[in-house]
Parts: C-alpha cells; structure tokens; sequence
C-alpha cells in the first residue's frame, strides 16, 4: 500500500551497504521509520536529505513489518536559516529531541507536527540579535501540554482547587498543598501557574511564542526545565551542547 505524507526528518541512520533509515514525524501516522534504498550511493536522488527538512514523502507500506520504504521524496522546506547560525542549531537540535521524546509511533501526532513545523521556520528565519531559546522554552512547554504529557498548571489535578499554592509533583502532576505528596516537589506561585497556563492555551502563532515578557520567561525556564527532566522517558542529550553553544556566544558578547 502506498501512501503520501508531509514529514519531517527527526534522525536518519546508516542501514547496510548503500541505504539509511529515516526517522520522521509525521502528522497522521506520529513517528515512522522508512528506509531509503541506495541513499549512500553517488548521486542518489535523496543527496538532499537532511535533519529539519520537511518533505512530501510518499511511503511504500507492507502490514506487519516495522520498517516502510521511501519511494519518493520531495523537499518542501528545508529551513536552511537554521545552518546559519550555531545558536539556533543547537536550539532546533534539542527541540528535535524533545519531539523525537514525546510522540509515538502509529499516532496521530497532527496539532504536534504543525507546531515544530512552525517552530523550524520562526528558528530559520531567527534574525541576528535575537534569541532563539524563548522558541525553545515555550515550544518545550506547549509540546509537553499538546502530547498529555503536563495538564493546566493553575488547579490542582486532584481537588480542583484554583486558589494554590500548587506544586509540580515527579510526575509531572500539579497538586495544591493539601494533595501533594510527601517527598520532592517544586513550586510555583500562582502568577507563574497562570502564565503558563496562558503560554499552553494560546494559539500556535508568532503571539503564543513573542507576547511572553522576558522577565517572565525567566521564571518560566527553570521549571521547564525540570517539568523535561520529571516527564520525558529519558534525559535530553542536545542540552549540553546547547549549554555550550551559548556560553561561547556569551564570551563573545562580553567581549565586543
Ligand atoms: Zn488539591
């Protein structure tokens, strides 16, 4: 069975002599692995394949088997702006990662997939002087809420009390004083639970991810931070080399 869909690459591996498999997220069918035959060969017609791109790919299906085949692919965007500079690579880098973290395969992944596809362009075209980590701390928080992974963080997910204070439990749960368990939790005061709330409500546009103060993002970062490490099945690799990548754009400013 053949079947088109828009995807982009999440991360692509050597497979055999000649061939890779590709990780994409897609919107309909969540994450897939395909193989695209002859890939390594000079002059193979997927010499433009590359991590970010988003593509029309048409997928040769067969039931039961875990990989599909590529039999064609076509470049819709591959956000170029974002090799341009190391900040906003190394931010795409991890705001893959957390992609590739929190959808499945086999899964409608749509409201997902059209918010990274909205991230990657802002990113390529993230002017000099502008940050690109505000893309990443707001897309880390909305992903998180849009795959079920954190709910609302100004009620409490037990007794529905809106007053607070309310904590993050390890798992991710927003509890009031009177519900949270025993052992570590972290907290957040309510102003900081309401701007959150609002970042996860608003619509995916240049609004969601420009309108938040930076003062307050500030605040925001940390707890993302650690809502990442609580949820996610496994600790974010890119997060050290984005570390190191802005500590030395850092220097530089110092130094200029
Ligand atoms: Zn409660």
């Amino acid at each position: 069975m053949n079947q088109k869909t828009q995807a982009i690459l999440l991360r692509s591996y050597k497979y055999g002599e000649s061939s890779r498999v590709a990780v994409f997220i897609t919107p309909c069918l969540g994450k897939i692995k395909a193989v695209l035959k002859g890939v390594e060969k000079l002059k193979s017609r997927y010499s433009k394949l590359q991590i970010f791109g988003l593509y029309d790919v048409e997928l040769r299906r067969v039931k039961d088997r875990e990989l599909d085949t590529v039999s064609s692919l076509e470049v819709i965007n591959n956000f170029s702006g974002i090799m341009k500079r190391s900040e906003t690579y190394a931010v795409a880098t991890t705001v893959i990662e957390i992609t590739t973290l929190i959808t499945s395969f086999e899964n409608d992944e749509t409201s997902i997939f059209r918010e990274l596809c909205f991230v990657l362009d802002r990113l390529s075209q993230n002017k000099e002087g502008e940050s690109p980590v505000r893309y990443l701390v707001i897309y880390a928080l909305r992903s998180m809420h849009l795959a079920g992974f954190v709910g609302l963080f100004s009620e409490c997910g037990a007794c529905r009390d809106k007053t607070g204070p309310f904590s993050i439990t390890l798992s991710g749960d927003i509890r009031c004083n009177k519900c949270a368990p025993a052992g570590k939790k972290v907290f957040i005061d309510r102003s900081l639970a309401l701007a959150m709330d609002e970042i996860v409500r608003g619509g995916m546009d240049e609004n969601a991810y420009l309108s938040v103060k930076n003062a307050e993002l500030r605040k925001i970062s940390p707890v993302v931070r650690l809502l990442l490490d609580f949820v996610l099945p496994k600790p974010l690799k890119s997060l050290d080399f984005l570390a190191s990548v802005l500590k030395k754009k850092e220097k530089n400013t110092d130094k200029g």
